[in-house]
């Protein structure tokens, strides 16, 4: 919860306070304010297109709530951030999917030094204090120290890894790891996967690759393929995150890094033109940095 509200102090102070600013200077509603709310909202990486229907909709609701205080404007700018974010889903899970039995697998996907390695060493530790058995398997095998790197958070984390040559098929790590999981009964296991976007057709090839292994062996795995975004990337995540998402079916996002940034706006830009849900947050390095993501609760912490 602390951890939480530090995490956000930028798009607190960012985001949130600019839209403080504008409503402390709030005098009437007219053209003008929702003119201004529109390039605030643009430049708090909001996305022009959820911007516009920002705008609209609380255009129509001040005049159907006949809003008219400053408190009653902010209300309801409150209320439409929150339902617009919702309504841009089709009512799916906040949550992580779990498996009915067996080993829950989920496969973490997005470009180099989006996050996923730390994601997976902090998520691994959050099951691992719930009493969880949980293995991960290094399948970014490409890039130099991937593999490495995680092998550090395991041990941190006092979970088990396993991994494969540098430069080897990513797949064959796959293959070891799912086969290990339902061998000795893990509960997780946390696929990290290499994020090169240079060719889509490999890319796509070779998650689908993973994604057969996987289901060979656990028929509805993998449970969950999460796209890890760099919130402090702005627009250019969601450029990324369209590359991911016609490559595989991604089931949700993790975005990053949300601690770096005072455009927090960049959650709702995402929700909009992916219509996929934001299922974690990266707030920092350490390990407990790491949380589930709930659009009211973001939507108030912008504003306290
Ligand atoms: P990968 O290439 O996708 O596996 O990315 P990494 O997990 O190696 O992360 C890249 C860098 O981002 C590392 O220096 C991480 O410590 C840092 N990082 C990851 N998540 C967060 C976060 O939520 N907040 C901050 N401030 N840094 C993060």
């Amino acid at each position: 919860e602390e951890r939480y509200d530090r995490g956000l102090e930028k798009s607190r102070t960012g985001f949130g306070a600019r839209l403080n600013r504008f409503l402390a200077n709030f005098r009437h509603v007219d053209e003008d304010f929702f003119d201004d709310l529109e390039d605030l909202m643009i430049e708090s990486d909001v996305g022009y297109d959820m911007a516009m229907k920002l705008s609209d909709s609380l255009q129509e609701e001040v005049k159907l709530q006949n809003a008219k205080s400053k408190q009653e404007v902010s209300n309801v700018i409150i209320e439409k951030m929150v339902s617009l974010y919702e309504e841009a889903g089709n009512g799916e899970n906040n949550e992580i999917n779990y498996a009915k039995s067996g080993p829950t697998v989920i496969m973490f996907v997005g470009v180099n030094g989006a996050g996923k390695t730390t994601t997976i060493g902090k998520l691994a530790a959050r099951y691992k204090r719930q009493g969880k058995k949980v293995l991960l398997a290094a399948a970014d095998t490409f890039r130099a120290g991937a593999v490495e790197q995680l092998d550090v958070w395991a041990k941190r984390d006092g979970v088990d890894i396993v991994t494969g040559p540098e430069n080897g098929d990513p797949a064959a790590v796959v293959f070891d790891g799912v086969k290990k999981a339902k061998a000795e009964n893990y509960d997780f296991l946390l696929v990290d996967t290499a994020g090169r976007l240079q060719n889509k057709v490999n890319l796509m090839n070779e998650l689908a690759k993973m994604k057969r292994i996987l289901s060979r062996e656990i028929p509805d795995a993998p449970h969950e393929v999460l796209l890890v975004l760099d919130a402090t990337t702005g627009q250019n995540a969601l450029t990324q995150a369209k590359m991911f998402k016609e490559s595989t079916d991604v089931t949700g996002i993790v975005l990053t890094k949300l601690d770096g940034t005072a455009r927090g706006g960049i959650v709702l830009a995402i929700r909009n033109e992916l219509h996929l849900p934001v299922k974690l947050v990266g707030l920092g390095e350490h390990v407990d940095d790491l949380a589930d993501f709930d659009a009211s609760e973001f939507v108030y912490g912008l504003f306290k």
